[in-house]
C-alpha cells in the first residue's frame, strides 16, 4: 500500500503546539514507511483572507523540516471539484435538496427537546417528493446527504480502538450550504479521496464527524482510510493550554530561543513513549515511531521539560548548527557579532548555564558592544574608591601578557589576590563589572579572554575613571 498521510490545519491563527504534533505524527508516520505526506489549507469556511494564517503554518513547518511532497492544496481552489461531487451526488440519489425554512427547523427542534429527544433533522425534504411545495415561494436550498437510516459505522482506531456510532444518531448532513458553498466535512471527504489518504491523524475533536465522513466516503465508494484520534493537551492544571504561554504560535518558539531539535524531540515524546526513551534524533523518531506508543489519555504540558530538552540540545547538536540558530537571535537584536568572538566561543561559554538562546543572546551584548553606563546597584556595590587600586594593577599585568590565554589571564588574576592580599572577590567583582556592566558572566578568565585584550584594558581604564569621577562628585558634595 502507498502509504498517504496529510497535514490540514485550518489557518485561523497562528499555528500552535498541538497543530504541530498533529504534524509532526502525521509526517513521521509517511516517513517511517516511506510514504508521502501532504499538506492541505482548510480554507473552506473562512470568509477573511487567511494570507498570513497559511504564511505561519509554511514558515513553521520550515522552521521545523517538516517537509511536504504535494500541497499545499487550498480548499478554497477546489470548490468547482466539490459541486460536481454533491451534484453527481443528487443525480444519483445520495443527496437531495433541502428547502425547509429556518422557521420550520427551529421547531422541530423546539418539539425534539420538548419530547426528551436529541435535536436532528427528520428528513423532510428526503421523503415528501412535493417537499418543494412545503413553502413554494421558498427557492433557496441546501444540500443534505442521504445518511443511512439503519445500522452502525464502525471504524477502528489506531490509539482508541475500535469506536462505533449508530446511525440513528446522525442525522442528514448539510454537504452544500444555500449560498452554494460546500461545508466543512464534506470538503475534507472530497479531499481524502481525491488526494488518495490512507491514513488520517488528527486531534480527537474530529472523532464526531468520523462516522459522517465514512459514510460519505461509503456512499461514494471511496476506500476508507485508516484513522487515529491524537489525544488533546492540557496544561499542568488539567485545564485547555493558556495562550499566554504553551498554546502560543510555534514561531513564538522559535523567537524564545528553542531550536527545532528540542520542540520535535518535546512534541514526539507528549503523547507518545518508546520505552523510557527521552531523547530522540530525527532519525531515530522516524525508525520507532508507531500508533502503538501514543496514549489514549490526554498529554500535560510541562514547560520546564522544555527547557531542559532545549538545554540538551543547546549542548548536544554541533556547535556550528547551534551557532547559526543563534546568529538569527544576535540579528534580531540587531548586533553585529563581527568585532567580537565567534559564537561557537560564546556558545562554549553559555550553554551549560543557558536554556534557550535567547537567554545567551540577551547575555552577550558586552563582548560586541562597548558601554559606559553600570547598572546602578551594581556599580554601587562593586566599583568603590577600594577598587581603583586592584583595577589599575590588573591593567599593567594584563597589558604585559604576551600569550593571551584563559590560562595566563587566569594566573594573572590569582597573583594579583596573592600580591594584593585581597580576596577574590574583592578583586573578580569589580573587574566583572568593569568589564561586563553587571555581576553575573561565566567565568572571568574565559570571558577576559574572549573579549581580547584592547578592548579589556580600555573597559578597565573607563571603570577606573568612573569610580574617580563618582568619588570627585561625592567629596565636593
Ligand atoms: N482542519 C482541521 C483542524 O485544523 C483538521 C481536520 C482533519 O485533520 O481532518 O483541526
Amino acid at each position: 500500500m502507498n502509504i498517504k498521510t496529510r497535514f490540514a490545519p485550518s489557518p485561523t491563527g497562528s499555528i500552535h503546539i498541538g497543530n504541530i504534533r498533529t504534524a509532526l505524527y502525521s509526517w513521521l508516520f509517511a516517513r517511517k514507511q516511506g510514504g508521502k505526506f501532504l499538506l492541505r489549507i482548510e480554507d473552506s469556511n473562512l470568509q477573511r483572507s487567511v494570507h498570513d494564517a497559511v504564511k505561519f503554518v509554511v514558515s513553521g513547518m520550515n522552521w521545523l523540516s517538516l517537509d511536504w511532497d504535494e500541497g499545499p492544496y487550498f480548499q478554497t481552489d477546489r470548490f468547482a471539484r466539490y459541486n460536481s461531487v454533491i451534484n453527481y451526488m443528487i443525480q444519483h440519489n445520495m443527496a437531495y435538496k433541502c428547502y425547509c425554512s429556518s422557521e420550520r427547523l427551529e421547531l422541530l427542534r423546539l418539539n425534539q427537546i420538548k419530547k426528551g429527544e436529541k435535536p436532528k433533522y427528520d428528513g423532510y425534504c428526503r421523503f415528501k417528493s412535493t417537499a418543494i411545495n412545503y413553502n413554494s415561494c421558498v427557492n433557496s436550498y441546501v444540500v443534505r446527504f442521504c445518511n443511512p437510516q439503519k445500522g452502525v459505522v464502525i471504524f477502528h482506531d489506531q490509539i482508541r480502538g475500535t469506536i462505533t456510532f449508530s446511525n440513528k444518531e446522525l442525522d442528514d448532513l448539510i454537504i452544500r450550504r444555500s449560498d452554494g458553498s460546500p461545508t466543512y466535512n464534506f470538503c475534507v471527504v472530497v479531499d481524502d479521496m481525491d488526494m488518495q489518504i490512507t491514513h488520517v491523524i488528527r486531534g480527537e475533536e474530529h472523532i464526531n464527524n468520523t462516522p459522517r465522513q465514512i459514510n460519505i466516503l461509503k456512499a461514494l465508494k471511496a476506500p476508507i482510510p485508516t484513522y487515529a484520534h491524537v489525544s488533546m493537551i492540557l496544561d499542568h492544571e488539567r485545564k485547555k493550554l493558556s495562550k499566554r504561554r504553551e498554546a502560543l504560535g510555534i514561531m513564538k518558539y522559535r523567537d524564545d530561543g528553542f531550536l527545532p531539535e528540542a520542540i520535535l524531540n518535546y512534541l514526539v515524546k507528549l503523547g507518545w513513549s518508546y520505552g523510557n526513551q527521552e531523547i530522540f534524533s530525527i532519525e531515530q523518531m522516524k525508525k520507532y515511531f508507531d500508533f502503538s506508543g501514543i496514549s489514549k489519555s490526554p498529554s500535560i504540558f510541562n514547560f520546564e521539560k522544555l527547557l531542559w530538552l532545549n538545554h540538551y540540545y543547546i549542548n548536544h547538536l554541533p556547535i556550528d548548527y547551534v551557532a547559526s540558530h543563534l546568529s538569527w537571535h544576535m540579528r534580531q537584536q540587531r548586533i553585529s557579532t563581527k568585532n567580537g568572538p565567534q559564537l561557537t566561543d560564546i556558545i562554549k561559554l553559555f550553554s551549560k548555564r543557558s536554556r534557550t538562546l535567547k537567554e545567551i543572546a540577551d547575555n552577550c551584548h558586552y563582548f560586541y558592544i562597548d558601554f559606559n553606563i553600570f547598572e546602578n546597584k551594581v556599580a554601587k556595590d562593586y566599583l568603590k574608591p577600594i577598587a581603583i587600586m586592584p583595577l589599575k594593577y590588573l591593567k599593567i599585568k594584563f597589558s604585559n601578557i604576551v600569550h593571551w590565554t584563559p590560562e595566563t589571564i587566569k594566573s594573572v588574576i590569582i597573583e594579583a589576590v596573592n600580591e594584593l592580599n585581597v580576596s577574590m572577590d574583592q578583586i573578580g567583582m569589580p573587574l566583572r563589572v568593569a568589564l561586563t556592566g553587571t555581576d553575573r558572566s561565566p567565568t572571568l578568565s574565559r570571558i577576559i579572554h574572549a573579549i581580547g585584550k584592547s578592548r579589556v584594558l580600555e573597559r578597565i581604564n573607563q571603570a577606573v575613571r568612573y569610580i574617580s569621577t563618582r568619588c570627585i562628585q561625592y567629596t565636593s558634595k
